[in-house]
């Protein structure tokens, strides 16, 4: 299968690996959208967060305080955006991964979402819930 992270898993493709255990990988992003910006990955292909299953997930999101404490402690960052991109047109490579992005000072980044409060009634909400929960009725997690 022709898939970079699996590549970069295998030593195929040359990485800068900040952590390894027997299920998860962490290595420095390429692009470093901001100093220190590293990618968590499942050793196993799994193409996104809708193929995950719970172990796996377990697995990757373990992790992720103590690499977000190395980050902090190394680089003193402002704070830590935690975010993963799901299917296209987001996502870029289709094997999942966390970003770990340390934000700082005038990084040129977006500080958060859009603010909606106080558009939307309740009913809004009470849909939203609605829908949602249908699903997970259906879901085996
Ligand atoms: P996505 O857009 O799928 O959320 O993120 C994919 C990320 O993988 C991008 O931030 C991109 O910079 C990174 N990336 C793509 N190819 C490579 C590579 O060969 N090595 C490393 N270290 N990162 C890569
Ligand atoms: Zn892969």
């Amino acid at each position: 299968m022709d898939c970079i992270f699996c590549n970069i898993r295998a030593g195929k493709i040359p990485s800068y690996k900040v952590y390894e255990d027997d299920n998860v990988l962490a290595f420095l992003d390429i692009t470093q959208g901001t100093k220190g910006h590293t990618l968590i990955i499942p050793k196993k292909h799994v193409k996104n967060v809708y193929e995950l299953d719970e172990q796996t997930a377990m697995n990757i999101f373990k992790v992720v305080p103590r690499l977000a404490k190395a980050i902090n402690k190394a680089f003193s960052p402002i704070g830590l955006n935690i975010i993963s991109n799901n299917d296209q047109p987001l996502q870029s490579v289709f094997h999942f991964h966390i970003h770990l992005i340390p934000r700082y000072e005038d990084d040129g980044m977006e500080l958060s979402t859009i603010n909606n409060y106080g558009k939307f009634n309740s009913e809004y909400f009470n849909n939203l819930v609605n829908s949602i929960k249908k699903e997970l009725e259906h879901s085996a997690i």
